[in-house]
């Protein structure tokens, strides 16, 4: 068994998501994890298909029970991914890719260094800014939040073994493709 974990971050408003669908669409070979995350749902996301929304406590008992490969706390939220859906997944072969914060990718680093670690920057602080505003998801303290977070999740991108800028959707695809070594597949 020779299947890859590959971890993808990338500051909230970047288009990781978009990304990641147009990789995923071309690929569906890989698997997506879903992430456990004490968040309220968005309008149009469904349980057990974007996350597995979660109660704090329940969050906390699976902290305590050490069920997560890796957990961090985001915007006032907790995210965490289930050890025991990421092992099923490795096992039954499938290359599996994590959409997590930066936290979590270095967490996850430490435990299985093998990992591929892929940031996806903003071309510029301000198109972040301006994309994060243009989707009217969150309230301005949220939006605050994000924004600060950005900027640490850019320091933290640092010690991660790619990036890749998003400043053309299609560029950016295809770099991802040739990082996960299937830009011929
Ligand atoms: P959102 O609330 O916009 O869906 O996600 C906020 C942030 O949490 C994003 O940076 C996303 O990548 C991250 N995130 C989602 N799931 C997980 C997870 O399981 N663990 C960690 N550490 N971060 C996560």
């Amino acid at each position: 068994m020779n299947k890859k974990l590959y971890v993808i971050s990338g500051s909230s408003g970047v288009g990781k998501g978009t990304v990641l669908k147009g990789f995923l669409e071309k690929h569906p070979e890989y698997m997506l994890s879903i992430s456990c995350t004490t968040r309220k749902p968005r309008p149009g996301e469904v349980d057990g298909v974007n996350y597995f929304f979660i109660s704090k406590e329940e969050f906390e008992n699976c902290i305590e029970q050490d069920k997560f490969l890796e957990w961090a706390e985001f915007a006032g939220n907790f995210y965490g991914t289930k050890k025991k859906y990421i092992n099923q997944c490795l096992f039954d072969g499938k290359d599996i890719i994590l959409e997590i914060d930066t936290k979590g990718a270095l967490q996850v680093k430490k435990r299985m260094p093998e990992a591929v670690l892929i940031f996806i920057c903003p071309p510029s602080y301000e198109v972040l800014e301006n994309r994060l505003r243009g989707r009217h998801t969150e309230d301005e303290a949220t939006i605050q939040k994000r924004l600060n977070e950005a900027k640490i999740e850019l320091e933290r991108a640092e010690s991660f073994d790619y990036k890749i800028v998003n400043d053309d959707l299609k560029k950016a695809i295809s770099e991802l493709e040739k990082v996960m070594g299937c830009e011929n597949a």
